[in-house]
């Protein structure tokens, strides 16, 4: 793999290397650039998160072209998600054996069933996440895109001044010219005032669907606390499931309330995974508050439009016109697709693509429709799971080619780790984040708002921050 080089003359003496990290650890604890600790859980303290003491090369031409693809993006899955032919299509195989979509779809069907359940808009705050392929040109290509509680937009807005700050201590500060700004935090939170504002009911809250247990709370706090600052009129509550099950109702119009709290927005930070449904309890919350007026975000449409089976079903030859008209749209949402293929075994497609991956399983990843890392499977322990599959089983997977991102060196600091931490080489992903509110008929608010660079390493598979592999980090833009 290519070699991306540094922002600036590496390594860095061990004297130098141990005074700025003890700054920047500092940092970005007063800072918040920070997490609950695992390990060592209290509710009453927080840990550095994991990150990247300098920001790693990013293609400037390619970190401009996902910014302008984000509200092409934004419109695209919209669509999508309003699609009910399609989404039934397109999951009918998955949902026979996939559980968690199942469950999800049999909400979708039955809320449009209902005729007392009035359409609502939705909101959707989305990332969409890339690597860049250094096989192809150093394109950006897609990895996945994500429509439920994306993650990262109230840390990441910390990295540029995290990042300037380092760069300053070691007498760089004439670089940190080459760190895009981030309104991250900001554009996610505009959109859901946006939606309060849409809903114009003075005295209601915004419910946050949150785990029983958050360790990524700087996270979510930064969005709570940003609202209330910036809007103080707006309350913002928390609650899991499981709570909403036993504390909200419906009114005679399919208002939503929790206890006494009138509800016009939701915002799922959980729910995206089947550990947060430990009963049927959990679930019928998920479906009233579907059914309710509020504006979900995102609505199952929205969540279901997220799931990998639709990624992949989008990437098919000719799919995209059915959802957007403007071939220039087309083409450049085209070009970030790689290879993806369904697994179906009653199609030539399904029975192609597991001769291609077991050919060469190097190339490829296989994936189920789950959300929050951990759950791929790639290159060569492809063929062994896919052998344990029956047929039935195998059609809930994707398979996806891999993409090969350039390497750069950089020194990844987290809690406990070694003192100090050796240089070792990289590989990064970037997200851009993006809101869109509408219905059916029309979309009313489509923005860009903002990006996060994650950076693992270049051995890892998985790069996910909460789960330990990675590390946050934001992109230094050259050009080349
Ligand atoms: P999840 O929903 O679990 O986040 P992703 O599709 O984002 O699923 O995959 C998780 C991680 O696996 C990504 O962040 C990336 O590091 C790696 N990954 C996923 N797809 C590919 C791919 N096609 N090529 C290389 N790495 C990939
Ligand atoms: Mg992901």
């Amino acid at each position: 793999m290519p070699d991306l080089g540094s922002c600036i003359p590496f390594p860095i003496d061990e004297e130098t290397l141990n005074e700025v990290i003890s700054k920047a650890k500092d940092w970005a604890i007063m800072h918040g650039a920070a997490m609950r600790s695992k390990a060592d859980f209290s509710e009453d303290s927080v840990q550095f998160a994991p990150f990247i003491l300098l920001p790693t090369l990013f293609p400037r031409r390619e970190f401009e072209k996902a910014v302008r693809l984000q509200p092409i993006l934004n419109e695209l899955m919209h669509w999508v998600a309003h699609d009910t032919e399609f989404l039934r299509e397109t999951l009918a195989n998955t949902i026979k054996v996939d559980e968690f979509t199942r469950n999800l779809f049999n909400i979708y069907e039955k809320i449009l069933a209902d005729e007392s359940a009035q359409e609502t808009r939705s909101l959707g705050l989305f990332r969409s996440d890339y690597m860049v392929h250094s096989l192809e040109l150093n394109e950006i290509k897609q990895v996945e895109f994500n429509t439920i509680a994306s993650s990262f937009a109230g840390i990441s807005s910390k990295f540029h001044p995290l990042h300037s700050f380092v760069l300053s201590e070691l007498n760089y500060a004439d670089k940190v010219k080459n760190l895009p700004l981030n309104g991250a935090l900001a554009g996610l939170c505009e959109g859901m005032v946006e939606a309060w504002n849409l809903q114009a009911i003075s005295n209601a809250a915004i419910l946050f669907v949150v785990e029983g247990v958050t360790y990524n709370i700087c996270d979510q706090r930064f969005h709570e606390f940003y609202i209330r600052e910036k809007h103080p009129h707006i309350k913002v509550i928390r609650k899991t499931l499981t709570e909403i099950h036993q504390q909200a109702s419906l009114g005679p119009n399919n208002e939503l309330k929790v206890n006494d709290t009138v509800i016009s927005v939701v915002y799922f930070r959980a729910g995206y995974e089947p550990g947060h449904y430990p009963s049927q309890n959990e679930w019928d919350a998920r479906y009233l508050i579907e059914k309710s007026v509020a504006i979900k975000c995102p609505s199952i449409g929205y969540h279901l439009a997220g799931t990998k089976k639709v990624q992949q079903a989008l990437a098919k030859p000719g799919i995209l016109k059915r959802f957007l008209t403007d071939d220039i749209k087309i083409k450049a949402i085209t070009d970030i697709f790689t290879g993806l293929y369904s697994m179906d075994s009653n199609t030539d497609e399904g029975q192609n693509a597991l001769r291609m991956v077991l050919t060469d399983p190097a190339k490829y990843v296989l994936k189920p429709q789950r959300e929050g890392g951990g759950n791929n499977v790639y290159g060569h322990d492809i063929p062994d799971v896919l052998r344990k599959m029956s047929e039935v089983e195998r059609s809930a997977w994707i398979l996806m080619e891999r993409i090969f991102p350039p390497i750069s060196k950089g020194y990844m600091i987290r809690p406990s780790g070694p003192s100090p931490p050796p240089l070792v080489d990289l590989v990064s992903e970037l997200g851009i984040f993006g809101a869109v509110i509408g219905d059916k008929k029309a979309i009313v608010y489509n923005a860009h708002c903002g990006h996060m660079l994650r950076t693992k390493l270049e051995k890892s598979n998985e790069g996910g921050v909460a789960a330990g592999s990675g590390a946050l980090d934001s992109p230094y833009l050259y050009d080349d």
